[in-house]
């Protein structure tokens, strides 16, 4: 199989009935950056920025995130990359930040742009370095766990905020800077009428969505298979988000694991996303599965499959047999 995917590489993501895709992949480490070009993905729609933070004994130095978004930057070349700010605290604890005292549910606790937002340092040195790193570049920044509009704002004036002094000292400055959010608490879906003129761009983290919507946590391995992703509810959800972005004419994408899996990747389609950031390793076989796929008729029978409320899985799974080469 792989050889089959290497020889799709260069090839586009097209469905049959000649619907593009847009394969972006998700990264974290300079390890992560041969992917790119083994991958043939698009770009990077998720550069987690807190695996540097992870791996590191002692806070990462202004110089040492500049370097690394550096050579992301380099790497991709005109292939866009979206930079995600922090994601500390929850299950991704670093030992020199104190978030909090010991959390009862860390992920729903003091995390990512909450956590940001109350230690602006961190997020102020890190605006900082994204800047320098962009010179002459469009800089794509995305702040995760957006929970309401006002967090957004402010997390995004301060980004203004450290532009203004870079001009001011005369430093390097990105050509252009584009804002967006990661969409992964149910709240905010409710505000997207609001909210959604004020970014640039939007992407759905499936993986803390799901857990948020069903209230069950992601990591637990006891309720692991209990929900599925691709459950009527979840599905439902996602529509009315890409309906609400498509109306605004606001570029989404999906950056969630479950992008990843074929079968998922398939609902995204019909649901309406045609940009998915995911795991390297499903780049061959979710463009494999993109390029033997009549869209319209699934879409189609999406619509129906979540009125009626089916085990939309099973359906997939038999679309996929009888419809796409496999
Ligand atoms: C997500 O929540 O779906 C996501 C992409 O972010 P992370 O897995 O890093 O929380
Ligand atoms: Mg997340």
């Amino acid at each position: 199989r792989q050889a089959e995917y290497d020889r799709l590489r260069d090839k586009p993501a097209i469905t049959l009935d000649g619907t593009d895709v847009t394969l972006l992949m998700n990264a974290g480490l300079r390890a992560d950056l041969p992917s790119l070009d083994e991958s043939g993905a698009d770009g990077i729609g998720l550069f987690r920025t807190e695996f540097q933070f992870l791996v590191s004994a002692t806070l990462p130095r202004r110089e040492r995130q500049t370097s690394l978004y550096k050579n992301v930057i380099e790497v991709a070349g005109d292939r866009p990359v979206i930079f995600r700010t922090v994601d500390i605290g929850g299950d991704k604890a670093v030992p020199y930040v104190d978030s909090a005292a010991r959390e009862e549910n860390p992920a729903m606790g003091y995390r990512a742009l909450r956590l940001a937002l109350g230690r602006k340092g961190l997020l102020k040195v890190q605006a900082r370095a994204l800047l320098e790193a962009s010179e002459g570049k469009t800089l794509r920044i995305m702040f995760p766990m957006v929970s309401e509009p006002w967090e957004f704002a402010e997390a995004k004036a301060l980004v203004l905020e450290q532009l203004a002094a870079q001009m001011a000292r005369g430093g390097a400055m990105p050509k252009e800077l584009k804002f967006g959010a990661m969409l992964e608490v149910p709240a905010l879906a409710e505000m997207l009428d609001l909210f959604l003129p004020q970014v640039d761009f939007l992407s759905v983290g499936t993986n803390d969505l799901v857990q948020f919507l069903f209230a069950a946590d992601r990591s637990n391995p006891l309720l692991a298979e209990r929900y599925d992703w691709l459950s009527p509810a979840v599905l439902r959800f996602l529509k009315r988000v890409i309906d609400a972005a498509d109306d605004a004419g606001k570029p989404i994408s999906v950056c969630g694991e479950m992008g990843g899996r074929p079968i998922a990747a398939m609902a995204l389609l019909a649901l309406g996303f045609r940009r998915l950031s995911i795991t390297p390793a499903g780049i061959g076989p979710v463009k494999a599965m993109i390029r033997t796929l009549e869209l319209a008729p699934l879409s189609k029978a999406m619509e129906g499959w979540l009125r009626s409320g089916a085990n939309v899985r099973d359906k997939l799974e038999d679309w996929a047999d009888k419809h796409t080469v496999r």
